[in-house]
């Protein structure tokens, strides 16, 4: 009896390490090389003069209902732009949107081809009072030197803008005319919300009926050592990005001296449910992180990507391990995030009520319905309700295609432009301007075509925040061809 059972056992455990392997096979494909490019010739020193003199300019986003909007930066900023680049003033039509978004129309040549849209921000954040004795150089200094441009909006993301703009005065300057229509849109809000700039250009081009082939905005970089068991560069090319939920939690108690307490406090049972969420997480998926290392093929090690094609029966043993990766956590679940409290006046007083806020950011696939309802579940206790904030809640984004012409034109780019870069697709944890133009079409990427170093990661929305001479140089190069590429018909 025990060699047939034995031999049948064998037989199964065979066969599903062979579909094990086979799963896999997609994962390992080795990408063919590109073909290198002659990459057009662009003056670093004069494109890190643009970049500095922007830099120098305040425009630091404010919140309408604290502050009035100053428009003075904004209108400086417009002038440096007019004379920085005189052609492109002459070629393509400006609009101003909100109270200071800048929306570019380039006309193409065939009307019935969708149009294109690059998209980044003019607004930067402030620099933190208390830090500037440690910055190397003041943070709206635009100072030159040691092969860096210093300041707030290098990294985030007044390069990226000024990259798209150098690009297309060349191409003008060249005779250049697109095939297709492109859009330039750099909107004023990014950084508190984008109500004033992306929300409303897009608004915009819908009452137009405008459909766009692609959209390119700021989002993931080219990094190293961040994608585990990869060891060559990866272009991280947002598809998605997560959305967002904050709710206000009440726990309703009753009042009273603290010297006789009642059973049931308002803070205990808000502790309690606050527990709980902690506690019981969303559920996991592993679309982002399949989808990811689908696109780093043989770049990353065999085992790891026998391990990500093999989920479906691995997963309860590698789960653990992703868990204790706050990115990696974030990248495969609705994560759940306990930010702010309130409760009570007095040492000796019973709150009748205590609050606090709770933060969600929603993978692609859950909702804010579906997140409630999983609150309601957990938290199991009529007594504490709760509510969205208002203006902090969106969906997570669709997932833009990576079969698709545009896709594969950008990667195409960034590996001419970028030798020895694995392109792949991640899903964006934070948010963009990104996530208001889904509806106007169906292909937007969240790319900033520069090399972050470890180090930089903390410089963006912190201390000496800096960009390369020679990155901001090689961003007019991408963006060149790249619009090359995204004009033509082949897209
Ligand atoms: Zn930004």
């Amino acid at each position: 009896m025990a060699v047939p059972i034995l031999i049948t056992a064998g037989v199964i455990i065979l066969f599903v390490v062979a579909f094990m392997v086979l799963r896999m096979s997609s994962f390992i494909r080795t990408v063919p090389p590109v073909e290198p490019i002659e990459p057009v010739s662009v003056d670093a020193d004069r494109v890190a003069q643009h970049l500095s003199a922007v830099i120098q300019v305040k425009t630091i986003s404010a919140a309408a209902d604290r502050e009035p909007f100053d428009r003075e930066p904004f209108a400086q900023l417009h002038q440096l732009l007019t004379e920085f680049y005189p052609q492109l003033h002459q070629q393509l039509d400006r609009e101003i949107v909100g109270n200071a978004t800048l929306l570019y129309t380039w006309r193409g040549q065939q009307p019935d081809l969708k149009p294109v849209l690059l998209v980044a921000h003019q607004d930067v954040v402030p620099a933190d009072p208390d830090t500037l004795d440690e910055w190397t150089h003041p943070p709206f200094s635009g100072e030159i030197s040691e092969g860096f441009i210093w300041g707030r909006g290098t990294l985030d993301i007044k390069s990226q803008m000024l990259a798209a703009f150098e690009a297309v005065e060349m191409m003008v300057a060249e005779g250049f005319r697109p095939e297709r229509t492109v859009y330039l849109a750099y909107g004023e809000d990014e950084e508190i919300g984008g109500q004033q700039g992306a929300k409303q250009v897009v608004a915009l081009l819908q009452e137009r009926g405008v459909h766009l082939a692609a959209v390119l905005d700021e989002g993931g970089t080219i990094v190293s050592g961040v994608v585990p068991s990869v060891q060559l560069p990866v272009a991280l090319v947002g598809t998605a990005e997560k959305g967002h939920l904050s709710l206000k939690i009440r726990a309703e108690g009753t009042p009273g001296h603290s010297s006789m307490p009642k059973q049931g406090t308002a803070i205990g049972r808000l502790a309690r449910a606050l527990t709980r969420l902690e506690d019981d997480q969303m559920p996991v998926r592993y679309q982002a992180l399949t989808d990811l290392f689908r696109g780093l093929g043989a770049a990353a090690s065999f085992s790891m990507q026998f391990v990500i094609a093999n989920l479906w029966l691995l997963a309860p043993f590698v789960r653990k391990r992703l868990e204790q990766s706050a990115e990696m956590n974030a990248s495969i679940r609705t994560t759940t995030a306990l930010t702010m409290l309130r409760g009570g006046v007095k040492d000796n007083v019973l709150p009748n009520s205590a609050e606090a806020i709770v933060n969600f950011r929603l993978l692609p696939g859950d909702s804010i319905a579906s997140v409630c309802e999983h609150v309601r579940r957990v938290i199991d206790d009529e007594q504490v309700q709760f509510e969205p904030l208002e203006n902090a809640s969106w969906e997570a984004s669709p997932v833009s295609p990576t079969d698709n012409p545009a896709f594969s034109l950008l990667t195409h780019t960034i590996r001419q432009v970028f030798p020895n870069v694995v392109v792949a697709p991640y899903l964006v944890l934070g948010a963009t301007d990104s996530r208001y133009y889904p509806v106007i079409s169906d292909a937007v990427y969240r790319f900033s075509p520069y090399v972050l170093t470890g180090s930089d990661l903390n410089r963006m929305h912190g201390i000496d925040e800096r960009l390369s001479v020679e990155s901001m140089q090689k961003m007019v190069v991408f963006f060149y061809h790249l619009l090359q590429h995204w004009t033509g018909d082949a897209l």
